[in-house]
């Protein structure tokens, strides 16, 4: 039937046909061996979309299991870079043939912007296929310079069974981000989606299928965090993990990875990103990149650029093209085309969203645009700017994950560096000027993996992406992105009456 929520008359997309709701596991989709289930919710109305098997610790095993055999005996690690990317390239065709429909599953479950997915996020996971498929077949080592008559060289080989933890915002792009280098490398793995999103992933283990990826490389169980999630951090059997999501969980991965088999880890966790607009920015476009930096897919985006911060010359200005683009962002129904903003993912995002916006006004900042809920069903929310934020208030400091922006005014460049870089975290910044000098300084001076000068969102497959600080580490995309799912082996042998 049509899903539109009622709320407008153009959305007339039908409601995908749901078609996989069970766990992938060594090539099959089986139900979970405790026959449990769990509700996966449409945040346009808080109705259920459909059920879906929950896997638990027993599943996680099986998974492994499967995986374990897929490495240690299949044809994945040992064939071709050339053949593995070939069937890569395979699955990212898959994937374009079926463009609206995994665009309008993440929609649903996640509500996310239709449009958006149809454009970015699910041709952006071939995309990414095919880059690292384009890299299977050139993972080389180094031939060594040894000190003495022996001949060295390094291997690089595939680190083994990965674990990959994904989170809810980004569905199709977090699984491509993990698993399309891992099958690159000649891993075999087992993804845990987040429970409030299991539905596309499924789709894209049955296109692995079709594909070719051998049974058992890529396994798909969907299942809480503190059970099948907890169960890939501990296993004793997994050799990697790669997480994305909380600082909280984040070290809680760490922990039972360091407690179990000492597997290491890659984590990219939140962030509180500035972007900084000095006085000799374009007002216009300051304003744009700062909003769509912010409220982009509702605010849910690790890298957002949750603080404003504005040389006094422009402040005023800047917020009040603030204020007027906010007062003309659409939000609404993530099948209307017109919409820019969908519902926050869950309920309980939505209230501790709304939560921080109370404390927001409680802390005394000047709220300029937003600050409540938005519609009378559904998770949505007004995007929310607040003036004259102080670095110590809770709004400027935690991750909010949700459509509010901080606004802050500074005087010099120095005050700019000092106080952008006063966060715990270090994923992303923003620098909007037109001067060389100060873009540079500021991009060396600021302690984040990623510096856009001059744009937001400055992601490429051949970018290498992640934090510092407590935005965790690792980096994903490129190459870099590419070796966190190797080892890197020496091999040494002495050479007998050599002159060399
Ligand atoms: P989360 O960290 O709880 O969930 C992320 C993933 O980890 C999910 O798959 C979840 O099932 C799993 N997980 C949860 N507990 C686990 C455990 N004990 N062991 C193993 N896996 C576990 O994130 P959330 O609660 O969904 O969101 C909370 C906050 O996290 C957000 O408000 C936001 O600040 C942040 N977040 C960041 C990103 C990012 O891209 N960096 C993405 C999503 C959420």
């Amino acid at each position: 039937g049509d899903i539109s929520n009622g709320s407008s008359e153009s959305c007339t997309f039908k409601m995908p046909e749901i078609k996989f709701t069970k766990l992938f596991i060594n090539g099959e989709f089986v139900d979970a061996t405790s026959g449990k289930s769990f509700e996966t919710i449409d945040p346009r109305n808080g109705e259920v979309i459909t059920r879906v098997a929950e896997g638990d610790k027993e599943d996680i095993d099986l998974a492994v299991k499967a995986a374990r055999e897929a490495f240690d005996h299949g044809p994945w690690p040992r064939m071709s870079g050339y053949a593995r990317g070939r069937i890569m390239m395979k699955f990212a065709d898959l994937i374009e043939e079926h463009v609206e429909e995994l665009a309008a599953l993440d929609s649903i479950d996640a509500g996310k912007l239709f449009t958006m997915g149809k454009i970015l996020d699910i041709p952006g996971a071939s995309h990414c296929l095919r880059y690292y498929a384009g890299a299977a077949d050139k993972i080389h080592g180094q031939t060594l310079k040894m000190s003495r008559a022996m001949q060295g060289y390094t291997l690089r080989e595939p680190i083994g069974v990965v674990g990959h933890i994904i989170p809810w915002n980004y569905p199709t792009t977090m699984f491509f981000l993990k698993v399309a280098p891992a099958l690159a490398a000649g891993c075999t793995m087992v993804v845990k989606p987040a429970e409030q999103t299991p539905l596309s992933a499924l789709f894209y283990a049955h296109l692995s299928k079709l594909a070719g990826v051998p049974d058992g490389v890529l396994n798909v169980v969907n299942g809480f965090g503190e059970t099948a999630g907890a169960a890939v951090a501990s296993h004793m059997d997994i050799d990697k993990i790669s997480f994305t999501g909380s600082a909280e969980v984040g070290r809680l991965i760490m922990q039972a990875a360091a407690t179990s088999n000492l597997k290491p880890v890659s984590l990219e966790l939140g962030g509180k990103s500035p972007l900084i607009i000095f006085d000799d920015a374009d007002v216009e476009v300051a304003a744009e990149l700062a909003l769509q930096g912010c409220m982009f897919n509702k605010g849910e985006i690790c890298v957002a650029s949750t603080r404003i911060l504005v040389q006094e010359g422009i402040y005023e200005e800047v917020a009040k093209k603030l204020t007027e683009k906010a007062k003309s962002w659409v939000v609404g129904d993530p099948f209307d085309p017109r919409v820019q903003q969908g519902p926050q993912v869950d309920k309980k995002q939505f209230e501790r969203v709304l939560s921080y916006i109370r404390k927001g006004k409680e802390e005394g900042a000047e709220l300029l645009v937003g600050g409540e809920a938005h519609g009378e069903q559904g998770y949505y929310i007004c995007p929310t700017i607040f003036s004259d934020v102080k670095d110590d208030m809770q709004i400027a400091k935690d991750e909010i994950f949700g459509p509010v922006m901080s606004l802050m005014k500074f005087k010099t460049i120095d005050e700019a560096i000092k106080r952008a870089n006063a966060t715990k975290y270090g994923l992303a910044a923003g620098i909007v000027t037109k001067n060389l000098d100060i873009a540079n300084t500021v991009s060396r001076s600021i302690r984040a993996g990623s510096i856009w000068i001059n744009c937001y969102f400055g992601f490429d497959d051949d970018a290498p992406f992640g934090g510092y600080k407590m935005s965790g580490f690792g980096r994903e995309h490129g190459l870099d992105g590419l070796y966190m799912y190797t080892q890197v082996k020496s091999v040494v042998t002495p050479i007998y009456n050599s002159p060399w």
